[in-house]
């Protein structure tokens, strides 16, 4: 149940805050957090704000936010024993989480074409309780739920896109999905083989604020290469947890379900949300663009500012359209406008040029500090003789070598078979 159909002077404890990161850290600061008691002390009618008592003051808040809020009555929650507990404890540890409701975790594979995701979903639900359609979208889309450690899964398998940009409408569809349904966990599923490629994609979900979870998936071709990969770097550099999966196996799903259930109980370390840095001139601008977008609520609270700032930044005309009935959009547009202008002269290129440049030398920085790949620029046996044939000094007698030889075995060589042709021939006459 969302807090936002709570009735007055119902006490109810927060299962999940969904949305992105910012909005849940806003919200935790001021108590929203699982496990917590909240009594509803008004809700206003016509999607007013409500006003809600936690940790014993009052707060109020929109319809919007209330909305991202997921609730159980506190009926629901099963006291457990103190004496189970040593030294001093807080009151809401009395308040074990055994609702169904608390451990329910939502995942969505997102991930390029080809990466694995359908494999890694057929294997993980495999003979569990269901899977189906997931009806009224225009792509293809699968769900399936099952229950494993003691958690619900429900699992959807996004179609395969190479970046959140509204080019296609499967981008359209996965990025929709992402703050429309708002996944507690977003599992990346990346081609291990083809890391530059496959990060792209994750700076996007890094902007959007998202809790990811990335699976390396195709380790086994990964392994066969000699290369060094210290992936734990990696991991810490872009503040999500990397694990190594080899989907048509079956391998590392075990582990990828734990992270994720760390992730989603906020006990992951290496989770956390990094800004990636595009340089100075696009920072400028994205915090400038920024300034005038974040107090548009509920849309920042479903979507980080950081995020639309960006897509705004990249000409993006299906994030602008959400913003169209701001009362500030105008000024929005004319902001957006002068910063893009900026950056394309300062740049002399299109401002989604640059800010895909800037993603991709983040990427190519973080990999030269994690990744090298030696079986790369080890040359094959044909490149290898080519090298020496070929070679300015040596190229000329080696191809003048091989002239003589050829010449030698004709001539001389062949002389002999000549001459036995010649005898045999004198002998038939
Ligand atoms: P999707 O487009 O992301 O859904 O990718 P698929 O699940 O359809 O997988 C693409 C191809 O990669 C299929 O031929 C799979 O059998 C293969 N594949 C998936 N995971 C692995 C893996 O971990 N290792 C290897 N070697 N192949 C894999
Ligand atoms: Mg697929």
């Amino acid at each position: 149940m969302k807090l936002s159909e709570v009735k007055n002077s119902e006490i109810v404890v927060i299962t999940k805050v969904l949305g992105h990161g910012s909005f849940r850290k806003r919200n935790s600061e001021m108590g929203f957090v699982k496990g917590k008691e909240v009594k509803v002390i008004k809700s206003a009618p016509f999607n007013g704000p409500f006003e809600f008592k936690i940790i014993n003051y009052n707060v109020s808040l929109r319809k919007s936010e209330a909305d991202l809020i997921e609730v159980v009555p506190l009926r629901d929650f099963i006291k457990a024993k103190s004496e189970n507990y040593q030294g001093v404890i807080d009151r809401d540890i009395h308040l074990i989480d055994q609702s169904e409701r608390t451990k329910i975790i939502n995942i969505a594979l997102v991930g390029n074409p080809n990466s694995g995701k359908t494999t890694l979903f057929n294997f993980i639900s495999g003979s569990k309780e269901k899977v189906g359609n997931y009806s009224g979208v225009t792509v293809d889309i699968k769900k399936a739920t099952f229950k494993t450690k003691g958690y619900t899964f429900n699992f959807y398998d996004l179609p395969g896109t190479y970046s959140l940009t509204a080019y296609s409408k499967e981008e359209i569809f996965v990025r929709e999905f992402i703050y429309e349904q708002t996944p507690d966990i977003v599992i990346n599923v990346l081609d291990a083989t083809n890391l530059e490629r496959n990060l792209f994609l994750t700076t996007q979900l890094i902007d959007m604020d998202v809790r990811i979870v990335a699976a390396l998936n195709m380790y086994d071709e990964l392994e066969k290469k000699d290369l060094f990969f210290d992936k734990d770097e990696l991991s810490k550099l872009l503040g999500i947890p990397f694990v190594p999966t080899i989907s048509s196996k079956g391998i590392g799903l075990d582990n990828l379900i734990d992270k994720v259930i760390d992730v989603f109980e906020g006990k992951e370390q290496i989770t956390r949300h990094v800004h990636i840095n595009y340089g100075k001139d696009i920072e400028n601008a994205i915090s400038i663009v920024r300034q005038k977008i974040k107090e548009n609520r509920p849309i920042t609270d479903k979507i980080s500012s950081r995020f639309i700032s960006i897509k705004l930044l990249e000409k993006d005309e299906q994030v602008a359209s959400l913003l169209s009935h701001y009362e500030n959009y105008d000024e929005i547009k004319r902001t957006t406008q002068k910063e893009i202008h900026k950056i394309e002269i300062l740049e002399n290129e299109e401002s989604e040029t640059v800010i895909t440049n800037a993603k991709y030398s983040f990427i190519t920085g973080a990999l030269k500090e994690t990744f090298k790949d030696n079986s790369q620029s080890e040359k094959t046996r044909s490149e290898k003789i080519d090298s020496v044939l070929t070679h300015p000094v040596l190229g000329f007698p080696i191809f003048s070598s091989i002239l003589f030889l050829i010449f030698y075995a004709t001539f001389t060589l062949g002389a002999y078979p000549m001459d036995w042709i010649d005898k045999g021939s004198c002998c038939i006459w």
